[in-house]
């Protein structure tokens, strides 16, 4: 099956009982036995599965090529259910350039459980490879990554650790499977904030992980069933209806995206664009053999004057785009990372990163770019 038929029918049947071709939202927690322990279709209480959240698992599973998905209340319970694989004692070596949350949750929560945690710069492939030791367990990738866009090698990782007891993870959140598929570059775990391009509306908090193998999926599956991380029913039925138009909105994101980073390099009030559409752009060559030659709706700049007053003042007269954190919904969004999606990371180490304080971070909605380009036009000038 090729992808636009899969983003409809991948891991999708009709309801059994009625035909309904959409499956229903299975408002239900625990499921009648027919005698003790023997149960009707393998469904007995909802955190372990539900039919509605099945369905989506077995579309999230299909459209990532991977061999189970499941789907959890946020993108952090699903990478929050990864760590869950690793014991004290373990490192992980993570991209430095990654979502806010992600470092939060590794710096001021699992690193007290003893887990170690190092960022490194990943276009630096051999200073990733110094930083392995004995005790590697997890390599964290972002890619491209939020919110500079840069592009970190995915095979080229896997390949680095490929005789290694060492799992590759990458969250797959900014590029979603119509662009990049991680696991046919070879990694062992993809994980997705469904909130963004999979659910595709900004009207659900959900999460995704596809693992590469049955056995990977039925640990994480424990996991998640120990400790209850699960999407409910109705948002899992959310998830799945924006699936089904993801090819076609990741097309007109990417469309969009192209032609606003082509205007905004052209601007005189503009510094640095960061898109890996740009020919400008340092890692353009890797993004169109990773990324399948289009590259989704997420951009930054800067501005010439460095200024912060001048990011907040543009971002104060738009009129289109609406301020707001988050990305990936048919609407587009504008956000200043170093005050709103990336306050979580500490002043010095924006600095090193390269999140300055001027930095804006747009996610390019489904609108007509003649709309979107005009609302640039006068909120710059
Ligand atoms: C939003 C986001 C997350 C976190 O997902 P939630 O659904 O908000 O918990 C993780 N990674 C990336 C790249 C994100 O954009």
């Amino acid at each position: 099956m090729n992808f636009n038929t899969k983003v409809i029918h991948g891991g999708q049947q009709p309801e059994p009982h009625t035909g309904a071709v959409n499956v229903p939202v299975f408002l239900t927690s625990t499921f009648a036995q027919e005698s003790p322990g023997k149960l009707r279709n393998g469904y007995e209480y909802s955190r372990g599965a539900n039919p509605t959240r099945q369905a989506l698992e077995d579309s999230l599973a299909a459209i990532e090529n991977g061999a189970r998905g499941l789907a959890f209340g946020s993108g952090l319970a699903a990478t929050d259910c990864v760590l869950k694989l690793l014991s004290p004692g373990d490192e992980i070596i993570a991209g430095d350039d990654l979502y806010g949350g992600s470092y939060r949750l590794f710096t001021r929560l699992f690193a007290k459980y003893n887990l170690k945690f190092t960022f490194i710069d990943f276009s630096d492939l051999s200073a990733v490879e110094a930083a392995i030791t004995d005790r590697t367990k997890l390599i964290w990738l972002e890619t491209p990554t939020n919110p500079l866009m840069k592009l970190i090698d995915i095979e080229a990782v896997v390949k680095m650790v490929s005789d290694r007891d060492i799992l590759v993870a990458v969250d797959n959140t900014f590029a979603s499977p119509y662009i990049q598929r991680p696991l046919d570059l070879g990694a062992d775990i993809v994980m997705h904030s469904a909130t963004k391009y999979l659910g595709g509306h900004s009207d659900v908090v959900a999460g995704a992980l596809v693992a590469k193998t049955e056995e990977l999926g039925e640990q994480l599956h424990f996991i998640q069933f120990a400790s209850g991380g699960i999407l409910g029913p109705h948002d899992s039925y959310l998830v799945l209806r924006g699936i089904k138009t993801l090819a076609l909105r990741m097309q007109r994101h990417s469309e969009n995206g192209q032609k606003i980073a082509a205007y905004l390099e052209e601007h005189p009030a503009i510094g640095k664009v960061f898109y890996p559409g740009l020919e400008s752009h340092p890692h353009h060559e890797l993004a169109t053999r990773q990324m399948k030659g289009i590259y989704g709706g997420m951009l930054s700049f800067t501005f010439k004057s460095g200024e912060k007053t001048d990011s907040f003042r543009f971002l104060e007269k738009l009129k289109v785009f609406t301020l707001a954190e988050s990305l990936g919904g048919v609407e587009s969004l504008a956000n200043h990372p170093a005050t709103m999606t990336h306050a979580s990371i500490p002043a010095d180490k924006r600095a090193e990163i390269g999140i300055t304080d001027d930095l804006v971070r747009l996610s390019v909605g489904i609108e007509d770019a003649e709309d979107l380009i005009l609302d640039l036009e006068q909120a710059l000038s």
